[in-house]
């Protein structure tokens, strides 16, 4: 197989900052190894575990599969191995990966923003009750994830997905991991611009292209013309945001260098207009930036947003524009839109005349047989598709206005209601222990049961109080932005280690957006979380002011 790799060469902007240490910056000529993540993907491209897959380990079993392929490669497949049932929190840190290995895999598949016809949420449901155990959550990233899969299903699996045009190419891995697109793109009354070819663009020349292959890290994008910033563009490694110049009329900025887990920091605006046919040249120049000069050392800092930080707006604007474009971006100040409420649930106005309906799993928890409910509900009402979001819930769209009472009211019954209360519209779960082989605590089972309880004691809540719950510092469901974000720990109660969280009190996304402030005094163990939480938000009722949201309140 000829070697079709990215072969890195040396910096033509000689005035990039160099760290005093070698951090494995291609651009610099440092192309040895530093560490076991990077030796794997030079001893191979890690997409050649495909055919590998296909060919050998699907046909051979789990017991033929190469350690480097399982714990390594597959990531780029999507597929990882599950934590084995009935390992407790503590054991996380101490036990070795492979004492942690289950047989089975997570698989996830990605949306990309796409719409999905009834035949593709179908056929997303079938592939979760025939070969993952009825698993099939909504995660944050807009994929599908499932659980309980055998590498002897893989190629069927894949076969149907590819029939519904979907994959799970690059779920996971350093690569370009899966798109954040509008669920409301080309549809919504107020859009600001639609983005939906600039995302298939980028997908069809870049998603399996071997120069995007190897980043130091996961590389994450998102890409939205809606004016609530839909898709946590602060977040993200590189984000296009729709924007209006004074002259050209709407296109998009773009942010680069956000993320969260440890070092938290939030995307910076380049103060750019890109037009939408231009904004796949300016992904592949912000990810070149990525490949060729993100730290490849430390894996701890081998996300874009240390770079961005070190370098600064203006230099990383210029070595874009002269290194990786060739040209000068145009500049625009304009002002982000003042943003909305970003979740899109409950009946919305098309540009069209149709409506779209957004719907609220709790948690992100839906299964296959929900996914073939919801496939059926949209057949009967005549709905044109579903997205995913990046808030775990999912978004009909083409709802024709006079199908909305008989779909909203079929909904209820099927579980997956339009009409949540705040509690459940607004917490979010990560993995957590369940199947996660970094998790410390229980997370979907916990969201679940604490959106119950608060539906119980504060059943009329007239305000949005977000509550991300995560099973591990890693921040996947994004701890820092929620008003109540919660990191799983271990915490000390009556002289014992049990699950419990660490709190962000305070935190909020979108142009106000501010890290949750993390008090020392403020762990609880799992189960005084929901007593905790309500004596802080009974605290927050009384004494607010009017109108006073709970980050500003906090915030005091
Ligand atoms: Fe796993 Fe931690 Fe991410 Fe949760 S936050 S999914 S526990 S890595």
């Amino acid at each position: 197989m000829p070697d079709l790799r990215y072969k890195p060469e040396p910096a033509k902007h000689t005035e990039i900052p160099r760290p005093k240490r070698a951090e494995g910056q291609w651009g610099f000529g440092y192309t040895e190894p530093l560490n076991k993540n990077e030796q794997s993907k030079k001893d191979d491209d890690p997409l050649n575990v495909r055919d590998r897959i296909l060919n050998i380990y699907s046909k051979r079993g789990f017991d033929s599969i190469d350690p480097a392929d399982l714990r390594g490669r597959f990531r780029w497949m999507g597929l990882y191995t599950q934590r084995k049932p009935g390992i407790d929190g503590g054991k996380t840190a101490v036990l070795d990966e492979e004492e942690l290995d289950d047989r089975f895999f997570m698989m996830r598949v990605r949306s990309d923003g796409q719409l999905l016809a009834p035949a593709a949420v179908r056929a997303l449901g079938t592939i979760g009750t025939d070969f993952a155990r009825d698993t099939a959550d909504v995660t944050d990233r807009e994929n599908i994830q499932y659980h309980w899969i055998r590498v002897e299903d893989v190629p069927e699996i894949w076969r149907r997905l590819d029939e519904a045009g979907l994959s799970s190419l690059e779920a996971c891995g350093d690569s370009p991991r899966p798109f954040l697109g509008s669920p409301v793109a080309g549809v919504a009354a107020d859009e600001i611009i639609d983005g939906t070819s600039a995302l298939d663009e980028i997908r069809a020349r870049f998603l399996g292209d071997p120069a995007f292959s190897n980043f130091p890290r996961k590389f994450k994008t998102a890409l939205t013309g809606h004016p609530s910033h839909d898709v946590s563009p602060e977040t993200n490694d590189v984000a296009f945001v729709g924007t209006v110049h004074p002259e050209h009329g709407p296109g998009f900025d773009v942010w680069v260098g956000g993320g969260l887990s440890t070092n938290p920091k939030l995307a910076v605006p380049l103060g750019v207009w890109v037009p939408t046919d231009e904004v796949a040249d300016v992904w592949a120049g912000v990810a070149g930036i990525f490949r060729d000069y993100g730290y490849r050392r430390l894996r701890s800092k081998a996300r874009l947003k240390f770079l961005v930080a070190d370098w600064g707006r203006d230099t990383f604007r210029e070595v874009l524009e002269k290194e990786y474009l060739g040209r000068e971006l145009v500049s625009c100040d304009s002002p982000p839109s003042p943003g909305t409420v970003r979740d899109h649930i409950g009946v919305h106005d098309q540009k069209d005349g149709d409506k779209y309906v957004g719907l609220a799993p709790t948690a992100g928890r839906v299964s296959g047989t929900l996914l073939v409910g919801l496939a059926d509900l949209m057949e009967k009402h005549g709905v044109t598709g579903a997205r995913l979001t990046p808030y775990q819930k999912i978004v009909l769209i083409g709802v024709p206005p006079g199908a909305v009472d008989g779909l909203l009211d079929d909904l209820d019954e099927l579980g997956l209601t339009a009409r949540p209360s705040q509690w459940r519209r607004n917490t979010m779960a990560c993995t957590g222990i369940e199947f996660c082989k970094l998790a410390i605590v229980d997370t979907k089972d916990r969201a679940r049961d604490l959106v119950a309880e608060l539906e119980r004691r504060f059943p009329d809540l007239d305000t949005p109080i977000t509550v991300n719950v995560n099973g591990c510092p890693n921040a996947c469901a994004r701890t820092q932005v929620a008003d109540i974000g919660l990191k799983g720990q271990l915490v000390m109660h009556e002289g014992e280690q049990v699950e419990g969280f660490q709190v962000h009190l305070g935190g909020a996304a979108g142009l106000d957006a501010v890290f949750g402030r993390k008090l020392r005094a403020h762990k609880v163990t799992s189960a005084g979380l929901d007593d905790y939480v309500t004596a802080v938000v009974s605290n927050f009722l009384v004494d607010r002011t009017e109108g006073e949201a709970f980050a500003a309140w906090v915030a005091r």
